[in-house]
């Protein structure tokens, strides 16, 4: 694995005040989730304030790039009217895929702080850093990974065994249409 002194990926260190960010991003997971979305939050801290607190919203925004963490970032961006956060700090409740990944980095948060490990998209958060390890242009950002890890994966989880409940549940609610008596 490529290792780079530019974004290092750390193991988070107990700390009541990420605790406290994370907490607020693990709101913002469940009521993407009730949404029909999969659960995930983001929140954006800059200079000790929160300046934004967003969900996960592809569905609803008609917008694949709708992730927590574009979400955050907008919103964070819209209330400062600059397009960089440097120095902020972003909570996100999984690791962030490589479209997220581009978006920290061109508005340079400088802090990363992550919650359940390894989405479906992405390998670990190392080998999604990795890929951008050689570009020149970045500046540099630090990640932390496991912050109340277990509260975020508990939270998908939960959401994608819901999902396949319903699915069943409809599934056997159908009648075949080969499954008509003969006359
Ligand atoms: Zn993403």
């Amino acid at each position: 694995m490529l290792e780079t002194p530019k974004f290092p990926v750390l193991a988070w260190a107990e700390n009541s005040t990420d605790r406290h960010m994370m907490q607020l991003a693990l709101e913002q997971a469940e009521r993407a989730g009730k949404r029909q979305e999969v659960p995930i939050g983001a929140v954006l801290v800059h200079e000790g304030r929160v300046l934004a607190q967003a969900g996960n919203a592809p569905i609803h925004s008609t917008d694949p790039t709708g992730h927590a963490e574009i979400n955050a970032i907008r919103q964070a961006c819209a209330q400062l009217n600059n397009y960089r956060l440097s120095g902020a700090c972003l909570y996100v409740t999984l690791e962030p895929c490589i479209m997220c990944l581009g978006a920290i980095l061109h508005a340079r948060v400088g802090r990363v702080v992550t919650g359940a490990h390894d989405s479906r998209f992405n390998q670990s958060l190392k080998h999604t850093v990795s890929l951008v390890a050689h570009s020149p242009a970045w500046h540099a950002c630090q990640f932390e990974t496991g912050c109340m890890a277990e509260e975020s994966k508990k939270l998908l989880t939960d959401f994608f065994a819901h999902k396949r409940t319903q699915q069943k549940a409809y599934r056997q609610s159908a009648t075949p249409p080969n499954k008509q008596e003969p006359v």
